[in-house]
């Protein structure tokens, strides 16, 4: 599932930024009803102020919960409509793999090599809070950055981000 990428999307040196399902909402176990979906701390703060840098933020999920038979991959669309609707659509890129011992589930980069050809975005973050997130970024060549430990929520993580690019320049 894409949302169309707004504003400059075709500039190739736009930088992305990558999250994923556990970091923005909260990981209720298989959670997929709309009204489980609830944002972690300062999620949409972390999402606007990115946004305001003209990055590019996407969504890269592993869903087994539909292999499994848990939920359905509609049920999955229904939570994912809430969850952009919480961010004010401002998410350009979703990506789920909703297989069960498949070669593009995290720690796998595969998805994340997705974000990045559908974005065309160029030193990408990975944030995450599993060491799934931090092994699929490393392979996909992102750096990355983990949220959760030391308290350190999602808004604290994108000005990390913001950070790391202001140095690098
Ligand atoms: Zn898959």
């Amino acid at each position: 599932m894409t949302h169309p990428p707004r504003g400059n999307s075709g500039c190739p040196g736009r930088r992305g930024w990558c999250s994923w399902t556990g970091t923005l909402c909260h990981d209720f176990h298989y959670a997929w009803r709309e009204a489980q979906c609830v944002l972690t701390h300062r999620a949409r703060e972390a999402v606007e102020v990115l946004k305001g840098k003209g990055l590019f933020v996407a969504v890269a999920s592993n869903q087994s919960g539909v292999g499994r038979g848990y939920f359905t991959w509609e049920d999955l669309l229904n939570f994912t409509g809430r969850m952009l609707e919480l961010i004010d659509w401002e998410v350009d890129v979703v990506v789920y793999c909703p297989c069960l011992g498949c070669g593009c589930r995290k720690p796998s980069p595969l998805m994340l090599e997705m974000v990045k050809s559908a974005t065309g975005a160029k030193d990408c973050f990975m944030v995450g809070d599993q060491e799934a997130d931090r092994l699929a970024g490393e392979a996909a060549g992102c750096r990355t950055v983990t949220v959760g430990m030391d308290e350190r929520d999602l808004y604290q993580a994108a000005l990390q981000v913001l950070e790391e690019l202001r140095s690098a320049r």
